[in-house]
């Protein structure tokens, strides 16, 4: 399940090399090269996935348990106050690569403010009918 055509199976895999915080049979974890924050991680699996509406269940029960471990890691070494989980699916959301992929970006006392958003003001109605929308597909 790789993707010739594809940067992030070839790191994955080690075909291209990275600077890799972890590995085992399933992912690898490295650090991206664009950084929001000094330590900002990517968890890539090794099989090709375009996003999370393709992830297949066994991997994807694997992901947020690698994640907090690197995040735990991150705040006992860098000295981080924390850190933010980040995942993007599709291009409109800012997806750039599409091999799924996690980001996990350390947040310091101090530091830049990313990951954030304007909050518009909430009108019930339409809360009510989106929440309907959206249930329609998933009965
Ligand atoms: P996204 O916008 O969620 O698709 O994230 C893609 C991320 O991959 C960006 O933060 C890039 O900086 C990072 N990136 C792209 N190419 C590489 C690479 N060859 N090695 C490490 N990080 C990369
Ligand atoms: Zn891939």
């Amino acid at each position: 399940m790789k993707d010739e055509t594809c940067i992030f199976c070839k790191i994955a895999n080690g075909e291209i090399p990275s600077a890799t915080v972890y590995e085992d049979s399933d992912f690898r974890v490295i650090l991206d090269l664009g950084p929001a924050t000094e330590g900002h991680a990517l968890i890539l699996p090794k099989n090709h996935f375009k996003d999370v509406c393709e992830l297949d269940e066994e991997t994807a029960a694997k992901v947020l348990p690698l994640a907090a471990k690197i995040g735990a890691a991150m705040k006992k070494t860098l000295g981080c106050a924390g850190f933010n989980l980040v995942q993007n699916n599709g291009e409109e959301a800012g997806q750039t690569v599409f091999h799924f992929h996690m980001h996990v970006i350390p947040r310091y006392q101090g530091g830049p403010s990313i990951v954030k958003w304007e909050c518009q003001p909430a009108n019930a109605d339409k809360l009510a009918q989106t929440a309907e929308q959206i249930k329609s597909a998933l009965s």
